[in-house]
């Protein structure tokens, strides 16, 4: 089973991959303690690590252990419930927003944000036109320094 969770895909590639595949995302069952993962998940937008998701879904399943619920966000990144940022050999992080959006990761604290700008369907077509390859779709990642490290830098300055 190839997972493409990571990629964003357009229309065209999509139905290709359906046509060429012809197999469908895994469904998987939303249990109690899929959802409390979700729930907490959908709740912020720091897209959560394994570990940061564990220490906020323990206050609600006090007996849930680390591995069950790293486990869980791989199935559910796998079905495509949730979507799984990894970038860079960096750690996973978890995403309730599934639609196709960017990133900014900064590069001093590692926190990711969502960088709300339309998604750029013609990188596709213009990489299309200079390879072999069927392409799939598209990874942009912004890197930045986040205003807070931005004020911890300007006062190391000060110093
Ligand atoms: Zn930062
Ligand atoms: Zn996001």
């Amino acid at each position: 089973m190839v997972v493409f969770n990571n990629y964003y895909l357009t229309a065209a590639c999509i139905a290709l991959i359906e046509i060429t595949m012809n197999a469908p995302a895994p469904m998987i069952r939303l249990t109690t303690q899929r959802h409390i993962i979700l729930e907490e998940l959908s709740k912020v937008k720091t897209h959560p690590t394994a570990s940061e998701l564990y220490d906020m879904v323990r206050k609600r399943l006090p007996r849930i252990g680390l591995g069950t619920v790293y486990r869980n966000l791989e199935l559910m990144a796998d079905s495509g419930m949730i979507l799984k940022i990894e970038v860079g050999g960096t750690q996973k992080r978890f995403d309730a927003t599934t639609e196709a959006h960017y990133h900014i990761r900064c590069s001093a604290c590692g926190k990711v944000d969502d960088i709300d700008i339309p998604v750029i369907n013609e990188l596709v077509a213009q990489a299309a036109d200079t390879t072999s390859y069927l392409i799939l779709g598209h990874h942009v990642e912004f890197t930045g320094i986040c205003s807070i490290c931005q004020k911890q830098q300007q006062q190391t300055l000060d110093q």
